[in-house]
């Protein structure tokens, strides 16, 4: 493991403004508010910036904490078998407690995707799922937007190889760098009024299918015939929104979808996935599965297909959907072309549904539904949200009504 930062292959001038743009967009960090953020340790010259411009933007505290690649596989290498069920449960109760006290979250991404690829997928299923139980407390409050909350990228050398393997590590550093840059909208003259423009126009889409009231959506394409059906009052959501402490933020930079919940037990129907999906350290590609009441009853893939399994196999609920997405097939991640590896901008690419746990906030009110009503409602509950892509440039998805009426809504993967 090399700690190798290349700041010569990432411009400064732009990576300060992806600071900015983190904190008075994605954040939209109050005066006095405090601030956790994660990040790896390859990305502390972004996480410098975004202390800088958190504390010029008035913030109390700043808590980093960085993850090191050569710990995490230190211990997959030396520990002892009971430490892949262990987690630091003290540090995510005070996670949860600090989120109850107001403290924005910060998550700048960058690790290398495929840290744990040659691990044991035995050890790596264990580890992530006593993670997740572990974090379960902090989670909650994460996806019942509780407080304003941001994911942000690092390109780091480590991630850079694996996107751009056939260029040496400064070049592929520069060509990530650019992509995110790019795709976060730091290159227009003024970003912060670049992502007002962006966010009206999501809010826009938004506000179409909110008026549509769809009870679900057909999506057709190769090896695609699969109807979602739509939670009852589900609301679509896109862009930046207000988090229960009143705060508007965008939750993820960059963000190209609009949003909602599925119903947990109404998706019928075989799904392939568009795109290889990237989870801890494995790649799973070519993922055919079929849906019987909601229910995953059937999953293959090409490749991963243990650790798809392993995932399905974590609760009740990872067998079910917790998220549709739509993003146009001419998005400009998709338009890269670039396999990220990385769900925050691969999402992006691609309309995708994702399996796991659903966001209260794309409820009518989601705010004051509790717990049981959201279930009623529709909603799916799991210690895991992964998102994997269904879209592409041959994809069909028509909005249908309660009483059967259909309403083209994407036509080869463009909004109709
Ligand atoms: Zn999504
Ligand atoms: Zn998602």
């Amino acid at each position: 493991m090399t700690l190798h930062q290349h700041p010569e292959a990432i411009d400064s001038t732009r990576l300060d403004k992806l600071a900015e743009v983190a904190i008075r967009v994605g954040l939209n960090l109050q005066p006095g508010q405090d601030l956790f953020l994660t990040a790896p340790v390859a990305a502390l010259p972004l996480v410098r910036r975004i202390a800088e411009h958190a504390y010029k933007a008035g913030a109390g505290i700043v808590t980093p904490l960085l993850s090191d690649e050569g710990v995490t596989l230190a211990r997959y290498r030396h520990a002892q078998d009971a430490s892949f069920d262990k987690a630091p449960g003290w540090l995510y109760q005070g996670v949860a407690r600090a989120f109850t006290e107001n403290t924005a979250r910060l998550a700048i991404v960058g690790d290398n995707p495929m840290l744990l690829a040659n691990e044991d997928p035995a050890k790596v299923g264990r580890a992530a799922k006593a993670n997740s139980l572990a974090y379960q407390p902090a989670l909650e409050k994460i996806a019942g937007f509780d407080i304003n909350w941001n994911i942000v990228a690092f390109p780091s050398a480590a991630w850079a190889r694996q996107v751009f393997p056939d260029d040496g590590e400064d070049v592929a550093v520069r060509k990530l760098a650019e992509a995110i840059f790019a795709a976060s909208r730091i290159d227009e003259a003024d970003p912060v009024a670049a992502w007002k423009a962006h966010n009206a126009a999501l809010r826009s889409r938004r506000d179409w299918l909110n008026g549509q009231r769809f009870a679900a959506l057909h999506f057709t394409g190769p090896g695609t015939d699969l109807t979602v059906g739509l939670a009852d009052g589900h609301d679509w959501q896109g862009g930046a929104s207000p988090a229960k402490n009143g705060i508007v933020c965008n939750p993820n930079i960059p963000t190209e979808e609009v949003f909602t919940t599925p119903h947990a037990r109404r998706v019928e129907g075989h799904a392939s996935s568009t795109k290889p999906l990237s989870h801890q350290g494995a790649l799973i590609d070519d993922i055919r599965v079929r849906f019987e009441g909601g229910r995953i009853v059937e999953a293959k893939a090409s490749r991963g297909e243990a650790v798809l399994s392993k995932v399905l196999d974590t609760d009740e609920g990872a067998r079910r959907l917790g998220e549709v997405a739509l993003v146009p097939n001419s998005s400009p991640i998709s338009k890269s072309g670039i396999l990220f590896y990385n769900t925050l901008f691969d999402e992006n690419a691609s309309c995708h549904v994702a399996l796991g746990q659903c966001y209260s906030k794309c409820f009518v009110d989601g705010a004051n539904l509790t717990p049981e009503q959201i279930a009623a409602q529709g909603g799916n509950k799991s210690l895991i949200h992964i998102d994997w892509m269904i879209g592409s440039g041959e994809v069909d998805i028509d909005g249908v009504h309660a009483d059967g009426r259909r309403v083209p809504v994407f036509r080869k993967g463009e909004w109709a």
